[in-house]
């Protein structure tokens, strides 16, 4: 190292006297930095509350945005209809796979207990009184020990009001949550740079990325891409590519119905395709993608707005009597 650095530092030493001529020779200027352990500490302190203030705030917007599609879409979902929660859940377990326990935990304040990260506004959840902050321990008497168990009982209470176990604080309370019937999505929120809403086959849940928040220009983009995953599990349809016009199309209504803007629907997916041309290409054949290539989905999109927004026009129920519906 120190040969290398022999050789090198007269040319440096020429660069930063012809940058900067009449500076005092070629004297090396790297001093140790000076910090104070205390302020330091405390910065570090600041910055993660920060980033749980952050991460709470995309929270909230998926879950208003998701608890709007689920609860308007309840008549659109027939059979496949739940109660509804409106509260963006996790536990340590639920973030970056490979992350260490004791660092999620110190992140995002985060242990073995699920929590709650933030409530849908008009949510059950919210008229429940359930808080950011709350752990659930029990739902109608059986634990809690990982998140989808709450999305379980939920589905599994066939009437009255599901009752939720809390420790706030460190204190118990019990919270009987209002019985809402609306589109089964168990709305999950992870942290990615990912801009893909998934479902998977096991877990009935729709998982959706933070990353996606970052990347949609408006709640009504965000909408068209929470509807979409909601519509493929409705579908049932997750790798029949003839299916995604199909689900374009419920999607539409879906986020309508929840009185998001749709006409922008076209030229969000083309974003999408442009952002990973590899999972959404523009014409089809070749290799097997995720979401249908735009040639096949850009008409449906299309003709599937100009119906619905003559449905509002007329003021008539936006119901799934499109085109591609029927
Ligand atoms: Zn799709």
């Amino acid at each position: 190292v120190s040969g290398t650095g022999k050789k090198w530092r007269p040319w440096l030493c020429a660069i930063a006297v012809a940058a900067a001529s009449g500076s005092a020779g070629c004297t090396a200027t790297l001093e140790r930095p000076e910090f104070d352990a205390r302020t330091l500490s405390a910065r570090v302190v600041g910055l993660r509350s920060e980033a749980r203030a952050s991460y709470a705030l995309i929270q909230k917007h998926i879950e208003d945005v998701g608890y709007q599609l689920a609860h308007s879409g309840a008549p659109i979902c027939g059979e496949a209809v739940a109660p509804l929660l409106g509260a963006s859940l996790a536990r340590r377990n639920d973030f970056v796979l490979h992350a260490k326990k004791a660092q999620v935990e110190a992140a995002f304040g985060v242990g073995d207990r699920v929590k709650v990260f933030a409530v849908a506004g008009g949510s059950p959840a919210e008229r429940a009184g359930l808080r950011a902050g709350d752990e659930i321990v029990a739902v109608d008497g059986r634990s809690i020990t990982r998140t989808k168990h709450v999305f379980e009982a939920l589905r599994r209470s066939s009437s009255g009001d599901p009752l939720f176990r809390v420790l706030r604080e460190g204190t118990a309370h019990s919270l009987s949550l209002p019985r809402e019937l609306g589109c089964d999505s168990g709305l999950r929120v992870y942290v990615s740079s990912s801009i893909d809403t998934s479902s998977d086959y096991n877990e009935r849940d729709v998982w959706v990325p933070t990353g996606l928040v970052r990347f949609v220009k408006n709640d009504d983009e965000l909408a068209i891409a929470i509807a979409h995953q909601i519509a493929h599990r409705l579908v049932g349809s997750f790798h029949r590519l003839q299916d995604e016009p199909r689900i374009d199309s419920l999607a539409l209504v879906l986020s309508a119905r929840a009185g998001f803007t749709i006409t922008h629907a076209a030229g969000f997916w083309d974003r999408v395709a442009a952002e990973q041309p590899w999972k959404i290409p523009l014409a089809t054949g070749g290799h097997p993608v995720d979401h249908g290539a735009l040639e096949l989905r850009a008409p449906v999109i299309r003709a599937s707005v100009a119906e619905i927004q003559n449905l509002i026009a007329a003021g008539k129920p936006i119901t799934t009597a499109t085109s591609a519906l029927r």
